[in-house]
């Protein structure tokens, strides 16, 4: 029998779920369906259920509740006791901040964005400067109210990858880079690039989104309790269970991009919609963290996505949707296309091969600016010089370079490293996959792609943050988290799609 103060606990953490879930559904709205004329009363709606919402998670009384029950913890089941330990977690985390901070931070990350927004377009970093130094500023000072033992950069990562550091990413990132710089340089020398002549010519939203629709129902992404719809930067979120949307954007100059955004998000969404359901509204039916998330998404759009079996599953499908366009086509010239490399400026069009490395010199960047060796009007000198190191690439302007984000004027410092985490993880859990089921890439040439969906269900849907990402990553290979696993993937792949000796 549940003791009643956690009946009483499971009842205010479902009401902010649903609060949650509330302002989840607004923001999809604004960004997929609202008039722009609707745009101030949105603001303010928004506004007035962020303040709700932030009154209910810092309800003392939630405290009271949590003390009850780490008192009389012995009487809690396992499930219970992780359900308090993940609820004293957030309660403690949004009690530390007093309201003012909260107040000043929401104002300068406005005034960051709207002055982002001027600079990117004027290209003049000298227009963010002094917004960006406000959000620092203010960001620091969380930092420190949040807590930490090594790196005031540690209280903001944890907001997105609890139980990693700046510490443990040091060395895997600095891993990733020097060999992927090596890949990349091996790649550029080998003057190879694969033949995209057949991409040119219009290719329609309609076949387009036939085909995704097909590859998402094979994922095994549940259209009863879920949509896709468009919007102008894809994304994921979910309401509550039921209720998970993707959103995609379809280019009609290139057939290949909406297919891999589609399955990007829709990679995010099986998580959503794998949370077991008994724990809805509590922490247990709540991602790991988002390197964990991103591991699901890139799993799919990238080792599954862009893979040779993958290939031989979609070209016919690509056919019919557009007959007589891809009869030349091989299988060989769809895989190439699809795996180009390309040292670039953007992160976002960024490659497989390249991608990680954007996100380091982002890493680099951002845990200079909070451990005090980098003065923001600084930033762009040291963008580019990175750039110059890791990429080859000459950066011309500023809206190409250290401008192109939108993170860091939101103050979101330590979300970036996610990304290339979710890349790490995707490849060392896969391997162990692959082993547990050999025959995978013969059932992914005919389209069967659920066995993969339900070992991610069983292993890391329905967990939940019973467990944390890095944690998650060597409860399923035994090991931490290490570059080794993607470094293999990314050889094995373009060894031959490069000829590379
Ligand atoms: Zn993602």
């Amino acid at each position: 029998m549940p003791a009643p103060q956690f009946d009483a606990l499971r009842q205010r953490l479902a009401e902010i779920y649903h609060l949650a879930g509330i302002a989840a559904l607004l923001e999809w709205d604004f960004e997929v369906m609202m008039p722009p004329k609707a745009a101030a009363t949105r603001g303010d709606q928004m506004a007035t259920l962020h303040a709700r919402l932030h009154r209910e998670t810092t309800d003392p009384e939630i405290g009271q509740l949590l003390d009850a029950l780490e008192k009389d913890a012995a009487s809690l089941t396992e499930d219970e006791a992780a359900c308090v330990r993940e609820a004293r977690y957030d309660y403690d985390r949004a009690t530390k901040l007093p309201e003012r901070l909260v107040r000043e931070l929401a104002k300068a990350q406005a005034e960051g964005y709207t002055a982002w927004e001027k600079a990117r377009a004027a290209s003049d970093f000298a227009l963010f400067r002094p917004a960006l130094e406000r959000v620092l500023e203010l960001t620091l000072e969380s930092a420190e109210r949040f807590g930490y033992k090594d790196s005031p950069y540690d209280a903001l990562l944890e907001k997105y990858e609890r139980g990693m550091t700046a510490k443990a990413l040091r060395p895997l990132f600095a891993g990733l880079a020097e060999n992927q710089k090596d890949l990349v340089a091996r790649i550029t020398a080998s003057g190879h690039q694969p033949d995209t002549s057949w991409i040119t010519g219009t290719w329609s939203r309609e076949g387009q989104e036939r085909v995704g629709r097909d590859v998402l129902a094979a994922m095994g992404f549940d259209f009863d309790g879920g949509r896709l719809d468009t919007a102008p930067h894809p994304f994921c979120t979910d309401f509550g269970p039921g209720d998970v949307r993707l959103t995609t954007r379809y280019h009609e100059d290139d057939p290949l991009s909406a297919l891999y955004s589609s399955m990007h998000e829709a990679g995010h969404g099986l998580y959503e919609q794998g949370f077991d359901l008994k724990w809805s509204g509590t922490p247990l039916a709540l991602a790991a963290g988002l390197g964990i998330h991103e591991c699901n998404s890139r799993l799919w759009e990238n080792v599954v996505g862009r893979s040779r079996a993958f290939t031989r599953f979609v070209l016919p499908r690509f056919r019919k949707a557009f007959p007589g366009r891809l009869d030349a086509v091989s299988e060989e010239q769809w895989h190439a296309a699809a795996n180009r490399v390309e040292p670039s400026l953007i992160r976002v069009e960024a490659d497989e091969c390249t991608y990680n490395l954007h996100v380091v010199i982002r890493f680099e960047i951002e845990v200079d600016l909070i451990e005090g060796r980098l003065a923001v009007a600084d930033v762009p000198e040291r963008w580019n010089a990175l750039y110059r190191e890791y990429l080859g690439v000459d950066v011309p302007d500023a809206a190409r370079g250290c401008l192109q984000d939108v993170h860091w004027s939101h103050a979101l410092f330590g979300y970036f490293p996610t990304y290339a985490l979710g890349n790490l993880y995707a490849a060392q859990i896969f391997e162990v996959f692959l082993q547990e089921h050999p025959d995978f890439w013969s059932d992914v040439e005919e389209g069967r792609f659920l066995t993969l969906r339900e070992w991610l269900r069983e292993r890391i849907h329905l967990v939940g943050r019973r467990r944390l990402g890095p944690e998650t990553v060597r409860a399923i290979s035994g090991r931490a988290p290490e570059p080794g696993p993607y470094l293999r993937y990314l050889e094995e792949k373009y060894t031959p799609l490069y000829a590379l000796g």
